[in-house]
């Protein structure tokens, strides 16, 4: 399958300069987004997670089916403030200024081990900040997986030391 051919690219979005990798082309096309999960469970398979986990909002597209089809199970790491139960929160920057992810403090269990998974790697900071949050739980992060990778922003840097699979690199 050729992934990169299903994914739309969209010039000056969310502003001018950038090139928007739109991951709906993929998601809409039946076969494409049953042949995405599937290479991404042929990697979480080899690390025997417990739980599959997704960054808000395009992270749960992916954590989440990979998770029903594994039988294991999905954990939401959110923006702030939209997690009812009790929680722990990890800053990362952006751009310009900060911003943060939570999780619920009983969402794994230390030493379970956890996939994280997302639409796309750019400079890591989502990602990164998504780790700590399983490691202070006592969790062990045992792969990171994406459908994109911008290879150009040496996103596996930050990474360095965990097993990182992407779909498709720019
Ligand atoms: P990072 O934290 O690695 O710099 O940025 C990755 C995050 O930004 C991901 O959660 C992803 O959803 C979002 N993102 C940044 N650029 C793009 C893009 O071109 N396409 C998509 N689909 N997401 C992007």
């Amino acid at each position: 399958m050729d992934f990169k051919e299903k994914i739309r690219v969209i010039p000056d979005f969310p502003k001018p300069g950038i090139r928007f990798k739109d991951i709906t082309t993929l998601l809409q096309d039946g076969e494409a987004f049953q042949a995405a999960i599937n290479t991404l469970n042929d990697f979480a398979r080899k690390h025997d997670a417990d739980i599959i986990a997704g960054p808000e909002s395009r992270g749960f597209l992916l954590a989440a089916p990979m998770a029903y089809a594994l039988g294991k199970g999905f954990v939401p790491v959110r923006k702030p403030g939209k997690l009812p139960g009790e929680t722990i929160s990890q800053e990362y920057s952006l751009e310009y200024g900060k911003d943060s992810l939570e999780i619920h403090k009983d969402s794994v269990k230390p030493g379970q081990k956890v996939i994280i998974a997302d639409d796309l790697l750019a400079t890591g900071g989502t990602i990164g900040s998504t780790i700590q949050l399983f490691e202070k739980l006592g969790a062990e992060v045992v792969g990171v997986c994406f459908l994109i990778e911008l290879s150009y922003l040496n996103g596996r840097e930050k990474l360095k030391g965990y097993d990182v699979f992407s779909l498709v690199q720019y």
